[in-house]
């Protein structure tokens, strides 16, 4: 209202300073003549005029000042939110300007401390991950030195661990290439239709060796051999790789399946076993990176709690998505859907 009443001024003041000036013309055609009364009125008009461009160039000085007051205190931050931004009422609009601006860099501020947070998080749990295997084989390597080398019960166990470790550490650098790869948008992916039935029967026929030691069955559910999908066979194929690993991994006894389902215009793809299974809390964290239910389990089997982080973003590069559902003690079931 304020503000109304104010512009209304400023509009009185100069159609009053247009109307002296027409009866000033007005005047001096009619009398044609400079006389005295012209005369009188050309001095009221520069004086109006000049008291109106003073008025006008005070007010704006003001205003300013007003601007540049605030952004000396957004840049000082005695300003911690953009409630605190008042300007007068003349500058209401600036006003409503400088509240989404302070929004928006504050949100970019506090993104950028998370993605910090994150990276520094990122960068501790790498060196981690790397000391452990390199401490491990540190300690075989200079074990044998101090004398376990002649000790025939105990020297090629701990080599055999040393070389253990240096699995480890190769899945580690591999999986971290992987997702640096991931995140800086480096790795490239390439779409086409393929045979599920045959890609899954290949996969598998791999693991076989594995799952038999642990006699654990292996089997494959999928009706329809001539069934494609759309997706990155190569990347899919490190999707598959990781749930059926960790399902063996992850089970002591029982099966593995692995099966597609086909679903309209999608086919459903399942990994299910019947192993440890994973508690309620732990199962919305598992796709974050180095989470591990349990540590010392996942590093014996060669994990490196990257795994499942690798699959969500390849599934994610797809448009999809990884789902789980499982019950401790009972077994898990990872799925997926791609396009058919
Ligand atoms: P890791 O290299 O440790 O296997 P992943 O990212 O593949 O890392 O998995 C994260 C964690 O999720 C694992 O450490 C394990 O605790 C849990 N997990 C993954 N798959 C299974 C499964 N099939 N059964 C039980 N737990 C699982």
């Amino acid at each position: 209202m304020r503000q109304k009443l104010k512009n209304i001024n400023n509009k009185l003041l100069i159609t009053i300073f247009s109307l002296t000036s027409f009866l000033f013309l007005f005047i001096h055609l009619q009398f044609s003549v400079i006389n005295y009364l012209s005369v009188l009125l050309l001095l009221a008009e520069i004086i109006l005029a000049s008291v109106i461009i003073y008025a006008l160039l005070k007010k704006r000085e003001k205003e300013i000042e007003e601007i540049k007051n605030t952004i000396r205190n957004i840049r000082d931050y005695k300003i911690n939110s953009s409630n605190e931004i008042h300007l007068g009422n003349s500058l209401k609009s600036v006003e409503e300007e400088m509240h989404l601006m302070y929004d928006h860099w504050k949100n970019n501020i506090e993104n950028m401390k998370k993605l910090e947070q994150v990276r520094t998080e990122f960068l501790g749990n790498v060196s981690h991950e790397l000391r452990t295997p390199i401490f491990s084989i540190q300690g075989y390597l200079e074990t044998l030195l101090n004398g376990a080398l002649e000790d025939s019960k105990v020297n090629k166990v701990f080599v055999q661990k040393a070389i253990n470790n240096t699995n480890n550490l190769n899945n580690l650098l591999n999986d971290l290439i992987d997702i640096s790869m991931i995140e800086s948008g480096q790795m490239k992916m390439s779409f086409r239709y393929f045979n599920i039935h045959e890609f899954l029967k290949a996969v598998i026929s791999e693991f076989q060796p594995l799952a038999e030691t642990k006699k654990i069955i292996l089997s494959l559910h999928s009706p329809n051999p001539n069934l494609e999908v759309f997706g990155d066979k190569n990347r899919i194929k490190q999707v598959m790789t990781n749930l059926i690993s960790n399902a063996i991994k992850y089970t002591e006894k029982g099966a593995v399946e692995i099966g597609v389902i086909e679903e309209g215009n999608s086919a459903l793809i399942y990994v299910q076993d019947t192993g440890f299974g994973i508690s309620e809390e732990d199962l919305p964290r598992i796709f974050e990176r180095f989470y591990r239910v349990d540590k010392n389990r996942s590093r014996e089997m060669g994990g490196t709690g990257l795994g499942l982080a690798i699959v969500k973003h390849i599934l994610e590069a797809h448009d999809s998505k990884i789902f789980v559902e499982s019950k401790l003690g009972l077994g898990s079931k990872f799925y997926f859907r791609l396009k058919k």
